[in-house]
């Protein structure tokens, strides 16, 4: 749960870039100047009331860290302060962050809404696993109309679940249609933003209640350790709080105090991996080995008006089509000298991947086409290398293919 400390009061009117910069751990009596790892499973009490005080939920003492941890409370506090939330709970990985958000606010009889390019866990989930609870669920279009989402909705609709920008397909959902229909109806407006990060998007501000993140990518941004985050509406947090404390997807602490590091650059690095990407995209668009390029801000993205109404980047996925379809992707990527060929994305290394051939493969062809996921689909988690290394990688692996 957020607590918010006195000197994050004190900077309120701070840019929320410096407000996370400078929530920190109160500081200890060694007077530390950067925030010490609380590497410990739990906390003790000087005497018998104030244990079970805390026990009481009389006081905000740490008691165990599967519910609460001093390294973990600040991650979540910048988080919060990121994403203009007021209160968040973290957890083992981004899945885990979004199975809690699930199980927590969902029970037997009630149905979820989603938009139909999620990802592919999320996915799993989904469709797999919450029928075994009861939880019923319909897909939506990510590029459907008002109308179309309304007609989705249902009296036992519970929950609406967003993506946007989708992976790998680079769709967008209009945050602020869709939250005009789930607040009409008293449904709760669910967002996964790993993808923009709350330096590229804000879902709150469109009228998300709850946002998630897989901490993983983006966030950690060295492809470290895997954490996952659950903001927004403190009611809807304290269910997730209840759900987590007794169900046990903590967030390590070692794994908090990395990331927690990690958010005081996520500014200035995600201001870079943005126009990298862009400078990348700009220079892949009209390549005659490729069908398409996608990406949020490029003016060519068939949603590019919404691009411009919610994000305040593109992000730092680019997505092209290649024109040679299953085949070609396979020697694209065998071709690639620089970009590594790995299954995560948001990393300071540049990344490519295929996912008709890796992430997808186990999908029929019909089922990939339906989520956008074409044959000779690539997707380049663009890094932080100088951003004329990248291009030209991609191009010289690109020549070979070319008509
Ligand atoms: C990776 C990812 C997740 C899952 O996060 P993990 O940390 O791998 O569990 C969820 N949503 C999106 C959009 C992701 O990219």
């Amino acid at each position: 749960m957020n607590d918010t400390s006195n000197e994050q009061q004190k900077n309120h009117k701070l840019h929320p870039t410096t407000q996370a910069i400078r929530t920190h751990t109160e500081r200890t009596q060694q007077m530390e100047h950067s925030s010490p790892m609380f590497l410990t499973s739990s906390f003790c009490f000087d005497n018998a009331e104030d244990m079970r005080a805390a026990f009481a939920d009389e006081t905000d003492d740490n008691i165990y860290t599967r519910f609460s941890n001093p390294s973990v409370q600040e991650f979540i506090d910048k988080v919060c302060v990121l994403e203009g939330a007021e209160s968040g709970f973290a957890t083992a990985s981004g899945m885990s962050a979004v199975f809690a958000s699930f199980m927590a606010l969902m029970k037997a009889g009630d149905h979820l809404v989603a938009c139909k390019s999620v990802f592919g866990s999320t996915h799993t989930v989904i469709t797999k696993f919450l029928g075994r609870y009861g939880i019923e669920y319909t897909y939506v279009d990510t590029d459907a109309t008002a109308a179309e989402w309304e007609a989705a909705m249902r009296p036992n609709t519970k929950m609406v679940y967003l993506e946007t920008p989708t992976n790998p397909g680079l769709d967008l959902v209009d945050l602020q249609m869709v939250s005009a229909i789930t607040r009409s109806r008293n449904i709760i407006l669910n967002v996964d933003n790993c993808f923009a990060t709350p330096i590229g998007q804000r879902p709150l501000k469109f009228g998300a209640d709850l946002v998630i993140h897989s901490a993983t990518k983006w966030m950690d941004g060295q492809g470290r350790v895997l954490g996952g985050v659950v903001v927004g509406r403190p009611d809807l947090i304290k269910e997730v709080y209840a759900f987590c404390r007794s169900t046990g997807p903590a967030m390590s602490p070692f794994n908090a105090w990395v990331l927690s590091k990690s958010l005081d650059t996520l500014h200035v690095r995600m201001e870079r991996h943005a126009a990298n990407a862009l400078h990348l995209a700009k220079a892949l668009e009209g390549h005659p080995a490729l069908s398409w390029v996608k990406y949020p801000f490029l003016s060519s993205h068939p949603q590019f008006a919404i691009a411009q109404k919610q994000m305040l980047n593109g992000g730092g996925i680019v997505c092209f089509e290649l024109k040679g379809g299953i085949e070609a992707g396979r020697n694209f990527l065998n071709s690639l000298q620089l970009l590594s060929l790995t299954a995560n994305l948001g990393d300071a290394r540049s990344i490519a991947s295929h996912p008709a051939s890796t992430t997808h493969a186990k999908l029929t062809e019909a089922e990939r086409m339906d989520v956008g996921i074409t044959p000779g689909l690539i997707r380049i988690s663009v890094g932080l290398e100088y951003a004329e290394d990248i291009v030209n990688d991609i191009k010289q692996a690109l020549n070979p293919l070319s008509p």
